[in-house]
C-alpha cells in the first residue's frame, strides 16, 4: 500500500522516497529527521548536527515552507496530512518527544493508534522513531 504524507499548509509531499523528511529544531539546533512512513515503525534517522536525547521535545517543521507542525489541540503532538492508496485520508499525529512511540491516524470518525506509549497521558519519554541504541 502506498502511503503519502503531506504538509497541511503547502501540501508538499513529505515522503518523496522511502522516508518522511521533516525539519526539526531542538535546543537551538536544527537538522533533518527521516521517519518511516510505516505506522508502528519507529526507526528514525537524525542528522549528527541535531543531537537529541531521550525525552527532548522536538519542534517539527515542513522542510518546504517551514510551517510549524505542532498540533493545535495538543502541543505534545505534531501532525501531517496523510493519504493511503486505499483512499483513506486524514491527519496523522505523532509524539514530539524523542523516544516516545505514539502515533494516531485520524480519518473522519476512525482513529487508529500505534506504538507502546499511546496510553501514556503526557508523562512518557519519547517520539516517532528513536530510542534504542541502534540508530
Ligand atoms: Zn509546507
Amino acid at each position: 500500500m502506498k502511503r503519502t504524507y503531506s504538509c497541511p499548509q503547502c501540501h508538499a509531499v513529505l515522503n518523496p522516497n522511502v522516508k518522511v523528511i521533516l525539519a526539526a529544531y531542538c535546543r537551538d539546533k536544527r537538522g533533518l529527521v527521516l521517519l518511516s512512513p510505516q505506522p508502528g515503525n519507529y526507526q528514525a534517522i537524525v542528522t549528527d548536527d541535531l543531537p537529541l536525547a531521550q525525552g527532548d521535545l522536538v519542534e517539527f517543521h515542513c522542510p518546504v515552507c517551514s510551517h510549524l507542525l505542532t498540533a493545535s489541540h495538543d502541543e505534545n503532538l505534531a501532525s501531517m496530512d496523510f493519504r493511503f492508496s486505499t483512499g483513506l485520508e486524514g491527519k496523522v499525529y505523532f509524539a514530539r518527544r524523542y523516544g516516545e512511540h505514539a502515533t494516531y491516524f485520524v480519518a473522519s470518525d476512525d482513529v487508529r493508534s500505534y506504538g507502546e506509549h499511546v496510553a501514556d497521558s503526557g508523562g512518557g519519554v519519547n517520539f516517532f522513531g528513536a530510542g534504542g541504541d541502534d540508530w
